[in-house]
C-alpha cells in the first residue's frame, strides 16, 4: 500500500466512525494531535483535553439520544433505592437523584467485538437512556440502579476525569487483556463498581418478600 493509499484507508475509518457514532473527524484528529504533540501538561492544554472530551461525549449523545422519549421511573422504584442506600452504610455516595433524566427507546450504541449485540443502556452525566423500557423486574431495576450508579460516579468526578478514566482504563484493559473486549470492558473500574453494587441491589431486592415483581409492569 502506498502512503496515499494508507492515508485514504485511515480517512475511510475515520468517516465511517463519524457515520456511526456522531464523532466529527475534526474533533478526533484534534484529540490524536493532542495526545501525540509533545511537552508538558500545563492547565491550557488540560483545558483544551477538557473541551475535546466533552465534545465527543455530547457527539455521541446526540446519535444516543435520536428517537428516544423521557420517561418517570415508578416513586415505589426510587423508594427502593433510597431503602437500599439507607441500609448500607458502606454504599460509597450520598442519594441524590433527583435530577437523574431518564430515557427509553434510545439509540443504543453496539457492544464491541465479535458480539452484535446493542448495550442494554448508557449514561451521560445525569442522564440515564435504556434501548428498551425497563420493567418492573429485579433484573431491569437492578439494571436502573446500575446506571444510577454511574451517575453518581460521574457527579464526585465530574465528566471530563469520569470519561477520560473510563476510556483510558477500558484501551490498557485491551491491551492487557489481548482485545477481548467484553473482559476489558467489565475490568474498568467504575463498571465494576457498578456491577458490584447492582448485584447487592439484586441480592437484596430478592431476598424481600415485600416485594411484587409485576406490580405496575410498564408504569
Ligand atoms: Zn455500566
Amino acid at each position: 500500500m502506498t502512503l496515499a493509499e494508507t492515508i485514504e484507508k485511515i480517512k475511510d475509518e475515520l468517516n465511517n466512525l463519524q457515520d456511526r457514532t456522531g464523532v466529527p473527524v475534526k474533533v478526533i484528529l484534534d484529540l490524536v494531535a493532542f495526545l501525540l504533540l509533545p511537552g508538558k501538561a500545563t492547565a491550557t492544554k488540560l483545558g483544551k483535553l477538557g473541551l475535546l472530551i466533552k465534545a465527543i461525549a455530547d457527539s455521541v449523545e446526540a446519535v444516543v439520544k435520536k428517537g428516544s422519549s423521557r420517561f418517570t421511573p415508578a416513586q415505589s422504584t426510587l423508594d427502593l433505592f433510597n431503602e437500599f442506600i439507607a441500609s448500607h452504610p458502606n454504599f460509597p455516595y450520598s442519594k441524590k437523584y433527583s435530577t437523574v433524566t431518564w430515557y427509553y427507546n434510545a439509540n443504543m450504541p453496539r457492544i464491541g467485538g465479535t458480539s452484535n449485540q446493542n448495550a442494554g443502556a448508557i449514561t451521560f452525566e445525569d442522564r440515564i437512556y435504556f434501548g428498551s423500557r425497563p420493567k418492573r423486574t429485579v433484573s431491569d431495576i437492578s439494571a436502573m440502579f446500575h446506571e444510577f450508579v454511574h451517575t453518581m460516579q460521574y457527579r464526585k468526578h465530574g465528566q471530563v476525569v469520569f470519561a477520560a478514566v473510563y476510556v483510558g482504563n477500558y484501551l490498557w484493559n485491551l491491551i492487557k487483556e489481548q482485545f477481548d473486549s467484553v473482559a476489558a470492558y467489565g475490568d474498568i473500574k467504575f463498571e465494576k463498581q457498578a456491577y458490584d453494587w447492582d448485584r447487592r441491589f439484586a441480592d437484596w431486592l430478592n431476598s424481600r418478600s415485600s416485594f411484587a415483581p409485576d406490580e405496575n409492569r410498564n408504569a
